[in-house]
């Protein structure tokens, strides 16, 4: 299978852009969770990746969505994103997640890319701005990989997303990456109105067959005003899927990316590890791109090391999921949560401001952690890499739970 899954590399893409992906990506994302393990050995602190929202506009509104797609727009301009991008490589890091809203309806989205050559961006879209024109620049700055969002089929695409023609859109916006051989991926929110479509082997195949590289299976997290909490799933749902992905990493010429377990198959929350955080489009600092109450932002002052090194919230929040659980605070304890975000007095970083109501408002629910069914990884090359570069970081060690008891 990694034969197979190198000849793909190797003939379905761009050299110049497999090349940005190996180095980019590959060499300078290792040395910045090596830079990441020497600074927690320092008692400093710094994520070694960055999840950026640009934007929060969007031309959907899918079900649990918690950005606010349909408040006045607000971006962050590309001299601040630079400024941000510059700051983190001085810290290592040179890849960064572009979320929104919808990404690609920021309108300097492409000089971000251009600015940046050394660096490598993931953009997570839902392709429907995704013209020819659009892939062949992605492919002239070739440090960039869409990973473009499929919610279902025809039908399920336009419930959960809230549009026509969803699927559809979707499609052309992946086939004109794949014409322009632009490194693509394909996810997947997954729920209980598309796990039956989408996590099968039929649905892989089919990704290769288009020419899709890696796919990633997110889980669904029912949030924001319309949470639609009948789509979450259940433990057994969340296994089945994890059992799949084991299952398909040792068999498909395909990478399947996940952040939710090690290599020994425990469960750990990427924002708890300290492994990643999140910038909002109004530019405040969160733990997750879900916990929208912030303290920091990158228009504060001081540099974005201090920031981060200097937060007790972001690290109070750290402390106590990790204290509380190895899967999700959020959807397990987000009473423990409202407690961190009082206590700290953060902001409601949200335009509509119910953040605070919808978290007391959440009922608990089971998330990634399942203590009595751990399936390790089957593959050496996935054991390999997440034993290195993937893991808790020592985070569920002796973390101290910040809350008053
Ligand atoms: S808090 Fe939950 S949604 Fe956020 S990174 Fe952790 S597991 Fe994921």
């Amino acid at each position: 299978m990694y034969l197979r899954y190198a000849k793909r590399l190797l003939t379905e893409t761009d050299l110049r852009l497999l090349w940005k992906l190996t180095y980019n990506f590959g060499f300078k994302g290792a040395r910045a969770i090596q830079k990441h393990k020497r600074r927690l050995k320092q008692g400093d602190f710094f994520p070694p990746f960055l999840y950026i929202s640009i934007i929060n506009s969007c031309n959907l509104r899918c079900q649990g969505c918690w950005v606010d797609v349909a408040a006045k727009q607000e971006k962050i301009e590309v001299d601040a994103l630079s400024r941000v991008i510059r700051e983190a490589n001085e810290q290592g890091n040179y890849f960064f997640g572009i979320v929104g809203g919808e990404p690609f309806m920021h309108a300097d989205i492409l000089e971000i890319f251009r600015q940046h050559p050394d660096c490598y961006f993931q953009v997570f879209t839902n392709g429907h701005f995704i013209t020819g024109e659009v892939a062949a620049e992605l492919r002239k700055c070739g440090n960039v990989t869409p990973l473009i969002s499929v919610e279902g089929s025809e039908i399920v695409s336009d419930q959960r997303r809230g549009g026509a023609e969803v699927l559809n859109k979707t499609m052309q916006g992946i086939h004109n990456c794949i014409d322009h051989n632009v490194i693509t991926g394909v996810c997947t929110s997954v729920c209980k109105t598309n796990i039956d479509d989408l996590v099968n082997e039929a649905w892989v195949d089919r990704l290769i067959e288009l020419g899709v590289l890696y796919m990633w299976y997110h889980t669904y997290r029912p949030m924001g005003p319309e949470a639609s909490e009948e789509l979450a799933l259940s433990p057994a749902e969340q296994l089945r899927i994890r059992q799949f992905v084991v299952d398909m990493r040792v068999k498909k010429p395909i990478g399947i990316v996940d952040a939710y377990y090690d290599a020994d198959g425990q469960a750990l929350c990427p924002a708890a590890t300290g492994f990643t955080h999140h910038i909002s489009p109004w530019g405040d600092i969160e733990p997750c791109p879900i916990v929208q109450f912030a303290k920091e932002s990158i228009y504060d002052e001081q540099p974005l090391a201090e920031t981060f090194n200097n937060s007790q919230y972001l690290t109070d929040f750290r402390e106590l999921a990790a204290s509380h659980t190895r899967g999700c605070i959020v959807l397990e304890r987000p009473d423990l949560l409202h407690e961190l975000t009082v206590l700290h007095e953060a902001k409601d970083s949200t335009a509509r401001k119910t953040a605070a109501a919808e978290l007391l408002s959440m009922k608990p629910r089971p998330s990634q952690y399942n203590k009595m069914e751990e399936i390790p990884e089957k593959s050496w090359a996935y054991r390999f890499a997440k034993r290195h570069f993937f893991n808790d970081f020592g985070a569920y060690d002796s973390p101290q739970n910040p809350l008053p008891r």
